[in-house]
């Protein structure tokens, strides 16, 4: 049906095409025509009938136009290739006659006139012919049919009757003829004249277009002006009164009416190709339109068609089936979403499939990218899965690496038989699938049939599938981010408390080394953990920090619930609200017990447990720089006991050591606080260093050392001054203007104390320091 629609568009463009050819190939024909025409006429001249000058323009003219003619003639071959339906071999025939013709000279007048005007006459018999062979004079359009006719008939035959005119006429004068029969003729010639123009007239006339008639009608008008002119001659010559003129300047007047009649002739023929022309873009255009068209019309008969067929196919053979199906998709969603572990979902995968696709066995297996490695996650009516299964390893190994479902079909013989309740079924075929996800192998699903199953071709299973892996990858993502979590929980130790430090939640991790379970310390403060020797401005300065929405991390030691101390490294930060405010603070927390052991080691005495020298260079040092920058006070005491030579000489050694100890221990006990440090610096002398307000604060704090000491009443029976142990000590009262140097400092100390060993012992000087 389409075919034949643009078929006839091609048709109609074909033949129009050739209409087109037509009227130029006719053109050409014309033009040609003309030519020979007058060469006709020129044939009736006769140079001994006219003078020389005469001949001579005769003899000139007619070179130039056979040169032009043989022009024509040679030129046939580009008419063959322009027009190769219309150019026959008659033509070409034609054109050898008049070729021929047009070089011979014969003398007869008569005879040349006849032997011309039948070279035309099968000219234009061959034109007329042309107009059927293009089709132009099958065309049925009012305008253009006329148009035509009068191209190919009427204007033609005027042409040719005013040649014939043109030819007898000038022989006529020329002769001065008496001939009755040229006479005759002549006349003849001029009634064919007017009635070949009446013709013309007729058919302008009936064109319909407005200003091609108007057009074509004024140049008419010329042309029978023209033609009247002539005719007058005409009359004149052949009557053979009045004024005459010569036969040349008859030919030229005739010629004129020719070449009016030609002006004629072209602006139809231009007016024809318009028309045709136009009619050729409208068709092309309309079979454009039509193939659109056309094809829009194929395109949706082909669709609804299709539509038909399917919702047809689909209704005939789901209907029943989609509705089953939602229910089945909606089932599984909300069965899926009761599971809480990848375990559950698989098993209720599987049992959906038992349900819903009559599988008889199954099994999920997930692959564990860590290990490249499928685990079962659950199976269905069977035991025997292999719990773990290599890549490649059977059928589940094999999908798990061709990423492809693999459909086995099993003879009855070979197929395992087994009991789901009180059925006994023998599954006859087993589907593997892959489990994508992100198109990489999530896991493996093998489903076991009775019967060949082609569930693997089923939509609606695809769908089922996807909805398992999105369920299981969930599931799993949920699995890892709690393995995660309950990975922190085991080795990260964390605390969280509210505002004021009461504990919220700590990690397993903390319980482990605080000896706390979460019962015994959520709800309780954090302090249950401190230390009870941590200098109380410790905490001051970490809750000032914590409070001030500050991240705090410091060393601190704490005491588990056995009575054991623990250093831990805690980086606290606080919770903060979109609004800002605290909601609490967390805790993360390192344990670096054995870190600060390896570090104490270094920096302690052995024996008494103090820091020791090496520590006190470093950590005087930075005391003094701290408490410049903090504005502070530094006090620095150094400790002397007396006559501890003759200590050890009474007592022993190892009693000295003890002494030491008990000595060491009374100095921590009364040197606690924050920036309190006490040092031994080597044998049976100390140091402590502290910030004081006042110099009075500092004597006080060091008077209270020596007075504890000597209340201690520790037996010293080879003291010169006193029954008990006594200390000497001098002591520098740093205040944050202090300029001196701390080697200036240590020697003024140190002098201090050797002045308090020579005031007498058990006492304490000041060390006088340089502004
Ligand atoms: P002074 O009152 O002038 O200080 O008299 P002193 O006997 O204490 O004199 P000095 O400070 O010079 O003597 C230090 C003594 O301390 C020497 C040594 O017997 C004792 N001593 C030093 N280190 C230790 C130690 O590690 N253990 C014991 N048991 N005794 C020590
Ligand atoms: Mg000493
Ligand atoms: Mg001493």
């Amino acid at each position: 049906m389409f075919n034949n629609f643009i078929n006839s568009y091609n048709e109609e463009i074909a033949k129009t095409k050739e209409k087109i050819s037509g009227v130029n190939f006719a053109q050409e024909v014309q033009k040609f025509i003309l030519k020979i025409q007058k060469l006709r006429g020129y044939s009736q001249f006769d140079a001994n009938l006219m003078s020389e000058a005469d001949y001579a323009l005769v003899v000139n003219n007619v070179a130039l136009i056979k040169a032009d003619a043989q022009k024509d003639i040679e030129n046939s071959k580009n008419l063959k290739a322009l027009y190769p339906t219309l150019y026959d071999k008659e033509y070409e025939q034609i054109k050898n006659e008049i070729e021929t013709l047009i070089n011979s000279s014969l003398e007869d007048k008569v005879l040349m006139y006849q032997k011309y005007t039948y070279v035309i006459e099968q000219l234009q018999e061959k034109m007329y012919y042309l107009g059927f062979k293009s089709k132009l004079l099958l065309e049925s359009e009012s305008d253009k049919y006329f148009l035509i006719d009068i191209m190919l008939k009427h204007l033609p035959n005027l042409i040719e009757v005013v040649g014939k005119i043109r030819a007898k006429t000038s022989r006529a004068i020329l002769e001065d003829s008496t001939d009755v029969e040229l006479r005759y003729s002549i006349k003849n010639s001029c009634i064919l004249c007017e009635e070949h123009a009446k013709q013309v007239q007729k058919a302008v006339e009936g064109i319909r277009d407005y200003d091609e008639k108007t057009r074509l009608l004024s140049l008419l008008e010329n042309v029978n002006t023209e033609t009247k002119k002539m005719q007058e001659y005409v009359k004149k010559s052949v009557t053979l009164s009045g004024q005459t003129i010569s036969a040349l300047e008859f030919f030229t007047l005739s010629t004129n009416t020719i070449d009016k009649i030609f002006v004629l002739y072209r602006a139809d023929a231009e007016f024809l190709n318009q028309k045709l022309n136009q009619k050729l873009k409208e068709l092309e255009e309309d079979k454009l339109h039509g193939i659109i068209i056309g094809a829009f019309i194929v395109i949706l008969i082909l669709l609804i068609i299709a539509s038909m067929v399917r919702s047809y196919t689909l209704y005939v053979k789901s209907e029943k089936k989609i509705k089953n199906n939602l229910t089945a998709i909606i089932q599984l969603k909300n069965d899926l979403e009761k599971c809480a572990t990848i375990e559950e979902i698989a098993s209720q995968a599987l049992y959906f499939f038992s349900e819903k696709f009559g599988v008889v066995q199954g099994a999920i297996y997930l692959f564990h990218e860590e290990n490249n490695k499928l685990y079962l996650a659950s199976s269905y009516a069977t035991n025997e899965m292999k719990p773990i299964v290599e890549l490649g390893e059977g059928l589940v190994g094999e999908v798990a690496i061709q990423k492809k479902s693999i459909a086995t079909e099993f003879e009855i013989s070979q197929k395992q038989v087994f009991r789901i309740e009180n059925l006994t079924v023998a599954p006859s075929s087993i589907c593997t699938l892959p489990l994508m996800s992100h198109e990489k192998i999530f896991g493996v699903l093998q489903l076991a049939f009775t019967t060949k199953h082609e569930i693997v071709h089923n939509q609606d299973f695809a769908y089922f599938i996807d909805m398992i892996i999105g369920f299981l990858r969930d599931a799993k993502s949920v699995y890892t981010s709690k393995k995660y979590i309950d990975l922190i929980d085991k080795y990260v130790i964390t605390s969280k408390t509210n505002t004021k430090g009461i504990i919220t939640d700590v990690s397993d991790a903390f319980t482990k080394i605080s000896g706390y379970t979460k019962n015994e310390v959520i709800g309780k403060s954090h302090s249950i953990v401190a230390q009870p020797d941590t200098p109380k401005e410790v905490y001051e300065a970490l809750w000032k920090t914590i409070l001030d929405g500050k991240i705090y991390k410091g060393e601190l030691k704490n005491r588990n619930k056995n009575g054991d101390d623990y250093w831990i490294e805690t980086t606290i930060t606080p919770q903060i609200d979109k609004y800002g405010n605290i909601m609490g603070f967390s805790a993360i927390i390192r344990d670096i017990t054995d870190k600060k052991r390896i570090e104490q080691y270094s920096i302690t005495d052995a024996l008494t447990g103090l820091y020791n020298r090496r520590f006190f260079d470093v950590q005087f040092a930075k005391e003094y720089k701290i408490s410049k920058r903090d504005g502070k006070n530094l006090v620095l005491l150094m400790i002397d006991i007396d006559y501890f030579k003759q200590y050890n000489d009474f007592y022993g050694h190892q009693k000295g050591d003890e002494t030491l100890r008990a000595v060491a221990k009374t100095m921590q006990l009364l040197f606690k606080r924050a920036n309190d440090y006490v040092y031994r610096l080597g044998g049976e002398e100390f140091a402590v260093s502290f910030y004081a307000g006042t110099q009075d604060e500092a004597l006080e704090r060091a008077e209270l050392l020596r007075k504890t000491i000597q209340s201690q009443k520790i037996e010293h029976a080879s003291s010169k001054i006193l029954d008990y142990l006594s200390l000497s000590i001098g002591l520098a009262f740093l205040p944050k203007v202090c300029k001196m140097d701390v080697a200036g400092i240590y020697q003024a100390t140190d002098e201090a104390l050797y002045s308090a060993k020579n005031g007498g012992r058990n006492r304490i000087e000041m060390a006088s320091l340089n502004p």
